[in-house]
C-alpha cells in the first residue's frame, strides 16, 4: 500500500548477530520507519569480563553504538537501555550473590537514568518480573530494580518498557499500586511483548502496551483494540542462532499487509499504530 509505513516498538540487536546497520536496512526496504531499539542482556555484546558494573558500562556503550548505526540508515531510533528480569537468574547462576546482583542492579539503573537525563537514551528498559518459573527471592530482586526504574523515570520524565508476566488484571493491578505510589504519569510507561487480555486492560487503565507481531495475535488486536494506545512490536533478539525467534522485524510488516489485504485491519487503524501512537509516546516527528 502506497504511503503506509511501519514501526517496530520493541526490538533488538547485537553486534554479535546482524548488527544495527543491517536490520535497519532490511527494516527500511519493507515500509520501516522507526524502531525502539533496546538493550540486551550484556552476554550478547563484545564483552570478556566478569559480572561487574564495567560489563554493564561496556554494553550500554556498544548498545549506544548500535542506536547510532541504526540512525546513520535513516531509521528513525528510540534508544532504551535497562536489567532485563531475566539478568537477574543469569547473574546468580553465574555465582554472584543475591544482595551483589540486587545491588549491581540498581547501580545499573542509576547509571541507565543519567543517561536518560542527559538525553543520551531515550528511555529505560527492560525492567520488570520474571515471565518463567524462578526463585521467589530473584523475583524479589526484579521488582526492586523495577521500582527504582519507576522513581527514576518519574525523576527524569523517562519512558519505560515493563517486561512482565501475563498474568491478566493482576499483572497490571500490581503495577497500578506501584505507579500511584511512585506516582510516575501511567502515559510514560509501556507494557511490553502483553497477551491480548493484559494489552485491553493496561490500555484501558491508560499505558501503553506492545503486541507481539504475530499475525493471530495482530488479528485480535486490531479488531479489538483500535484506535486504542497499542504499538506492535517484532521483540527481534538478532542471535544468529535463533533467527527471528520471536519475529524478524521485516516479517511483522509482511504480517500486517497481509491482514490489510485480507481486509482484517484497515490503513486508519494501521496509521494509528505504526504513526499516531508512535510519535506520542517516543515524543518523536512524525514520518
Ligand atoms: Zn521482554
Ligand atoms: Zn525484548
Amino acid at each position: 500500500m502506497k504511503g503506509l509505513v511501519f514501526a517496530d516498538a520493541h526490538m533488538h540487536s547485537s553486534p554479535k548477530g546482524l548488527g544495527a546497520a543491517a536490520i535497519a536496512e532490511k527494516f527500511i526496504n519493507k515500509g520501516g520507519w522507526f524502531a525502539a531499539l533496546v538493550m540486551l542482556p550484556p552476554w550478547h555484546y563484545n564483552i570478556d569480563v566478569e559480572p561487574t558494573f564495567e560489563m554493564y558500562t561496556r554494553a550500554i556503550k556498544q548498545h549506544l553504538d548500535e542506536c547510532k548505526k541504526a540512525r546513520e540508515t535513516g531509521l528513525r531510533v528510540s534508544c532504551l537501555a535497562g536489567f532485563h528480569p531475566a539478568e537477574v537468574d543469569r547473574l546468580i547462576s553465574m555465582g554472584l550473590s543475591p544482595e551483589d546482583t540486587l545491588n549491581l542492579g540498581l547501580k545499573v539503573i542509576e547509571y541507565v537514568a543519567d543517561l536518560c537525563k542527559r538525553g543520551l537514551l531515550d528511555g529505560i528498559g527492560e525492567v520488570g518480573r520474571q515471565h518463567y518459573k524462578t526463585m521467589p527471592e530473584r523475583v524479589a530482586i526484579a521488582s526492586t530494580i523495577t521500582t527504582r526504574a519507576l522513581e527514576l523515570a518519574r525523576d527524569y520524565d523517562c519512558i519505560i518498557h515493563l517486561h512482565l508476566e501475563n498474568a491478566g488484571p493482576a499483572t497490571v493491578d500490581t503495577m497500578t499500586k506501584l505507579v500511584e505510589l511512585v506516582s510516575i504519569p501511567r502515559t510514560n510507561i509501556l507494557f511490553h511483548h502483553a497477551s491480548i487480555r493484559v494489552a485491553e486492560y493496561a490500555t484501558r487503565g491508560g499505558y501503553w502496551a506492545t503486541i507481539a507481531g504475530k499475525k493471530e495475535l495482530m488479528r485480535k488486536a486490531f479488531e479489538r483494540m483500535s484506535g486504542t494506545s497499542i504499538m506492535i512490536e517484532s521483540d527481534y533478539i538478532d542471535d544468529p542462532k535463533r533467527p527471528c525467534v520471536s519475529s524478524c522485524p521485516w516479517e511483522i510488516i509482511d504480517r500486517q499487509l497481509e491482514l490489510l489485504k485480507e481486509g482484517l485491519v484497515d490503513e486508519e487503524t494501521l496509521h494509528n499504530v505504526n504513526i499516531d501512537n508512535i510519535v506520542k509516546f517516543y515524543r518523536i516527528e512524525p514520518p
